[in-house]
């Protein structure tokens, strides 16, 4: 079955705005799916609900078994939601570490981390020595740390400027051609969708609901 799947679900928050659906949406094991649309057209709220951090009102989402909502599920937002008290170590190992991984196994997949997102130099840096770029291949490392099958993002390079955004893209893609993962990258960057992804949603607002849903055929092998 695909890695995620919603079926007929809405999203009513509690002050009555109908902000989603229904929606239906399968995305396959490994595909680099991008949710393209105008602010305020329910993407975020879409993201929120595959990551289980919202209750849909009505509808279903299903994970693949690997992937049960909440678990083995990376999210990168678009602020970088680092720790200021601690290191760039400390940040990106925190999810192992509220998982009571043992220190050398963190300390192993820590650098592992930082080395994927070219990090390893500013281990022990704190964020606030940090550019935006850096904060967000951060705020990458600690989402990949526990290695999980799906990678949520939220419009992660909105607030960078032009050139470190299209370093950053070209980075995310070698990391999805060389780690396989399920990547739902949320944008509203018409450029950014297109050229990430091998198939791009278009959503349209009030309630948000996909509007198209088309693949793109790379002229290169994307995998
Ligand atoms: P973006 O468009 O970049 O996704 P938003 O400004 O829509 O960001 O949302 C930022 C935060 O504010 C989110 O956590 C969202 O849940 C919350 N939020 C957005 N709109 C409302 C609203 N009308 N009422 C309450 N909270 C909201
Ligand atoms: P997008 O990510 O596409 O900008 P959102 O999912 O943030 O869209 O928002 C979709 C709609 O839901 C908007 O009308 C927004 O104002 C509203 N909304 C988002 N979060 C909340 C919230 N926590 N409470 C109330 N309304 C919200």
């Amino acid at each position: 079955g695909p890695a995620i799947r919603l079926r007929a679900v809405t999203k009513t928050y509690r002050n009555g705005v109908p902000a989603l659906g229904p929606i239906d949406l399968a995305v396959g094991r490994g595909e680099f799916v991008s949710l393209l649309g105008p602010s305020g057209c329910g993407k975020s709220t879409a993201l929120r609900l595959i990551a289980g951090l919202a209750e849909p009102s009505s509808g279903r989402i299903e994970m693949a078994s690997q992937a049960q909502r909440g678990h083995s599920i990376g999210f990168v937002f678009q602020e970088p939601t680092l720790m200021p008290w601690t290191s760039v170590r400390g940040n990106v190992g925190l999810p192992l570490k509220l998982a009571h991984a043992p220190s050398a196994e963190i300390a192993r997949r820590v650098d592992a981390a930082l080395a994927r997102v070219e990090l390893s130099d500013f281990a022990e840096a704190y964020p606030r020595e940090l550019s935006g770029g850096m904060k967000m291949r951060a705020s990458l490392a600690r989402a990949l740390v526990t290695d999980p099958d799906i990678l949520l993002m939220d419009e992660p390079f909105a607030a960078l400027d032009e050139i470190t955004r299209f370093r950053l893209n070209d980075d995310l893609l070698a990391l999805w051609r060389e780690l396989g993962k399920t990547v739902l990258f949320v944008t509203h960057s018409v450029f950014e969708s297109v050229y990430l992804a091998q198939r791009v949603v278009v959503m349209s607002p009030r309630p948000g609901r996909i509007a198209a849903d088309f693949r793109i055929d790379a002229p290169e092998p994307r995998n």
